[in-house]
C-alpha cells in the first residue's frame, strides 16, 4: 500500500500541492485526475522521487520512502515523452533496466566493463525476464527490430515493457497515451488495463482525461489548483459529487 500524509509542495511562493492525503491499497488502480496545472504531475514525481517534498511523509507498505532516491522505490514509471533507445533494438530497450541493475564502477572500466556487460546481456536470466515480458505485451515478434520500424503503440508497449520488466510493485504512468491519435488511444487504454489485471500490481495513473478515468480507474482522486477535491470510485465520484466542481468536472449534474 501508498500512504500519503499531508503532502505539500512548494515552487518559491507557489504551492502546488496543498495538504494531500490519500491511501491507495495494493492493486489498485489509481487515477489522479484534474485540469491541466492542478498538480497531477508533481505529485506523481513526488512518488517517484524524481522531485522533494516540501512537507509530509510518503509510506510503501511501513517503510517511509520520501528521502530514498528513485532507484531505491520499488516503482516504475512511463511518462507521456517514452524515450526508448534508438539504436537498440526492441529486446533491448526492454532488458535495460535489468542491466542497469549490474552496473557498477568497473563497468566503466572498458575492457573489464564490456566483458561483464556482455555477460550480464547473454544470461538466460536477462534473456528470460524479456522473452516473458514480450509476451504478455504481444512483442515476441519484433525483439530484434529497431524503435523507429515499429508504430506509436508499439513503441508504447515497448515503454511499458521496460518498466515492467523489473517487476514493481508500483506503476506510475503521466498521462502515457496523450502522444497517440484517438483510436489507438482506445485500444491502449484496454492494454493498460489488462496489464493491471495480470499483473496485480498497484498503478497509480494521471490523466485530466474523465473518460479515461470513469473507465480505467478502481479509485479517483480529483485535484483542483492542488487540493484534493474528493477521492473515491468512479461510482462514489459519478453518484455522489462532493461539490459542484466535481460534478462539472466529471460532467453530471450537480
Ligand atoms: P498538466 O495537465 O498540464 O500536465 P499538471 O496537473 O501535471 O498539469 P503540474 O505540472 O504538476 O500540473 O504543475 C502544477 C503547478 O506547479 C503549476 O502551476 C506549475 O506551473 C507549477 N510547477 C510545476 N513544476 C514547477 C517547477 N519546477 N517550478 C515552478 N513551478 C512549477
Ligand atoms: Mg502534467
Amino acid at each position: 500500500s501508498i500512504k500519503l500524509a499531508h503532502i505539500t509542495k512548494n515552487f518559491g511562493s507557489v504551492t502546488a500541492i496543498k495538504d494531500i492525503n490519500l491511501d491507495v491499497v495494493d492493486g489498485d488502480f489509481l487515477v489522479l485526475l484534474g485540469p491541466s496545472g492542478c498538480g497531477k504531475s508533481t505529485l506523481l514525481r513526488m512518488l517517484a522521487g524524481l522531485e522533494t517534498i516540501s512537507d509530509g511523509a510518503i509510506y510503501l507498505g511501513d517503510r517511509r520512502i520520501d528521502g530514498l532516491p528513485p532507484s531505491e522505490r520499488d516503482m516504475a514509471f512511463v511518462f507521456q515523452s517514452y524515450a526508448l533507445y534508438p539504436h537498440k533494438s526492441v529486446g533491448e530497450n526492454i532488458g535495460f533496466p535489468l542491466l542497469m541493475r549490474y552496473f557498477r564502477w568497473w563497468f566503466h572500466i572498458p575492457i573489464l566493463g564490456s566483458i561483464a556487460k556482455r555477460r550480464v546481456e547473454r544470461s538466460p536470466e536477462v534473456a528470460q525476464s524479456v522473452t516473458r515480458t514480450a509476451k504478455i505485451l504481444g512483442l515476441t515478434e519484433m525483439l530484434n527490430r529497431l524503435p523507429r520500424t515499429l508504430s506509436g503503440g508499439q513503441r508504447q508497449r515497448v515503454a511499458l515493457g521496460r518498466a515492467m520488466v523489473r517487476q514493481p510493485e508500483v506503476f506510475l504512468m503521466d498521462e502515457p497515451l496523450s502522444n497517440l491519435d484517438a483510436k489507438l488511444r482506445t485500444t491502449m487504454r484496454a492494454e493498460i488495463s489488462k496489464l493491471h489485471r495480470n499483473l496485480k500490481g498497484t498503478f497509480v495513473y494521471v490523466t485530466h482525461d474523465q473518460v479515461e478515468a470513469m473507465t480505467m480507474g478502481t479509485k479517483i482522486a480529483l485535484l483542483r489548483d492542488g487540493q484534493l477535491q474528493q477521492f473515491g470510485t468512479p461510482r462514489e465520484i459519478y453518484e455522489d459529487p462532493a461539490n459542484t466542481y466535481v460534478a462539472g468536472f466529471i460532467g453530471v449534474p450537480a
